[in-house]
């Protein structure tokens, strides 16, 4: 018999951010509710929050970055991810400006993430070219 594991989590779908309780069973999420002690949701929740997880053991979802190499993408390390990320703006940096660079954040990240985004933006890349369609 499996036991389940009841996790405190927050939805990652929107920048409400619902407080979630998900019922795990050998490390695959089997049902999710709302967090009744969650200021926001107070136990609700929207239908995706409630019902849809089934991409988090999707078989196709992505588990490592992928480089564009000779017009086909190709698994990668992280270490060379990010070498090529630094690469690449250095060069539009350059070249261009920083002003020639721009970021969209995400809704679905947190407030938290939403200021380291724009605090690299502003402090490390030197563009105030930031926007996000959380502010719509
Ligand atoms: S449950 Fe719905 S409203 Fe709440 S954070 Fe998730 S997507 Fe947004």
């Amino acid at each position: 018999m499996s036991e389940t594991n009841v996790v405190k989590t927050v939805c990652g779908y929107c920048g409400t951010g619902c407080g979630l309780i998900l019922e795990v069973e050998n490390n695959r999420i089997m049902k999710i509710r709302g967090d009744k002690d969650a200021p926001v949701n107070k136990g609700q929740t929207c239908v995706k929050g409630a019902f849809a997880y089934e991409y988090v053991h999707a078989k196709n979802r992505l588990t490592a970055p992928l480089i564009r190499k000779a017009g086909e993408l190709v698994e990668t390390t992280w270490e060379e991810a990010y070498q090529f990320i630094v690469e690449k703006l250095t060069s539009i940096k350059t070249n261009f400006g920083a002003k020639s660079i721009s970021l969209f954040a995400c809704a679905r990240s947190t407030n938290e993430s939403n200021y380291v985004t724009q605090k690299f933006m502003r402090t490390a890349i030197g563009s105030n070219n930031i926007d996000g369609c959380n502010r719509t």
